[in-house]
Order: C-alpha cells, then structure tokens, then sequence
C-alpha cells in the first residue's frame, strides 16, 4: 500500500512517513500544494493524506483539481483545531474524510484503514491463496500452519502480489506499488526480492506446488 502525505510542516510531515513505514506502508512525501498534486496525478497511491493549508497550492484546490481530473483515490485531509468549515467544504471538495489536528497516530491509522477498506476497493484483513495467508492487520504471513518472517519490503512486495492474485504484474507496476519514489530502483531489483520471496514461500515446502510464477517476457503472479 502506497501512500502520499502533503504537508508543508517537515516534522509532522516526517513523524507521518515514519510511523506509517513501520505499518509497512511505502510513503512519499510532498512538502507543498503543487508538488502533491503534480505526484498524487501522476504516481498510484492507496491513500492521500493532504493538509489544508499548504504553499503554492492549497489543499481544497489540490482536491479539487484531482477530482476534476477523474483521480479517485481516496483522500483525507487534515485541517487545525476548529475549522469547522473546512471541514465542510473539504468534503465537499471530494476529500473522503478528514482529522483534526493534533491527532494521535492511533486515530490516522484506523483513518487509514477505514479509507482502503472501502466497498470501493475492499480490502480483506487477511488475504489468501490457496493455503498462503497473509494478515495486513498483525503482519503475520503463513503457509499452512508455518509462520513465515519476511522484512518490510518482502511483505509490501507479497501484498501488493496477493491483492491482485492471479494476475500477471508487470515489474513497473511493482516498483510503483512496493517502492517509494526516492528508492533507489536497479534494474533487477525487483528479481532479487521476487527471489528472496520465493525461498521463503515456495521453497521450503517442497510437497506443495508453487505459488509464485515468472510469467516471461511479462512479470510476475501469486496463484494459478
Ligand atoms: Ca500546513
């Protein structure tokens, strides 16, 4: 799940993207209007985390034009203490929800997840193939009865794989989901954690068939 956090406050901005990459989000960070709105038109997000009051574009008209340019990804403002009417014509603006600032991070999470387990784009807790199962809420991945560890980015990568199981994804399509965009993408980047995967998924259990494929020429899919 990738995120995007428009806020022109560096600290705030910053304690955000670190509290939501320890949830095994991947997040870009936008410190003004129209950098937000030049990344949210352009890069995939699961959620905008937008604050009002921004430089060079402010975030009613971030939202605006986003909406106006057919972009529906769901979006949540943040406004100061008070702004009753922001809040109003946020909503009104197309923004899906909105938090008061200050507000504990506890509270942006359960925002968060409320906005990705819209009927929408309705997100299971714990996504399944065949006996693979893997929970986006504790972060606990098992095949059959085995816990499986994996690092941050193995999970993020197995997530995005399983939420669109049975699919062919093409490498770009990973690396704008799993990565951020100040990674520092090789070109074989992506094979390398496909690999790493595969020996912690498939591999050990050598008497069940295999879940992850290579689909040459194409990219890679969980599941038949
Ligand atoms: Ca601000």
């Amino acid at each position: 799940m990738r995120i995007l956090v428009v806020e022109d406050e560096h600290r705030i901005a910053n304690s955000i993207k670190k509290g939501l990459e320890q949830e095994r989000y991947v997040v870009d960070v936008a410190y003004n209007g129209s950098d937000g709105f030049d990344l949210a038109s352009t890069e995939d997000y699961d959620v905008i985390i937008l604050d009002l009051l921004l430089p060079k574009m402010d975030g009613l008209k971030v939202c605006r034009k986003l909406r106006e340019e057919g972009k529906h990804t769901p979006i949540l403002i943040l406004t100061a203490k008070g702004q009753i009417q922001d809040k109003v014509t946020g909503l009104d603006s197309g923004a899906d929800d909105y938090l008061t600032k200050p507000f504990s991070f506890e509270e942006l999470l359960a925002r968060i997840r409320a906005l990705t387990r819209r009927p929408k784009n309705s997100l299971p807790v714990v996504l399944t193939v065949e006996d693979l199962q893997l929970n986006t809420q504790n972060f606990e991945v098992k095949r059959g009865k085995q816990i499986i560890l994996l690092s941050n980015k193995e999970f993020s990568l197995l997530e995005y794989l399983m939420r669109h199981a049975h699919q062919t994804l093409t490498k770009e399509q990973i690396i704008s989901h799993v990565w951020d965009y100040d990674a520092d993408i090789l070109p074989n980047t992506v094979e390398v954690y496909i690999r790493n995967l595969r020996r912690k998924i498939d591999l050990p259990f050598k008497d069940k068939k295999a879940l992850l494929h290579t689909v040459r020429g194409f990219g890679y899919k969980i599941g038949d």
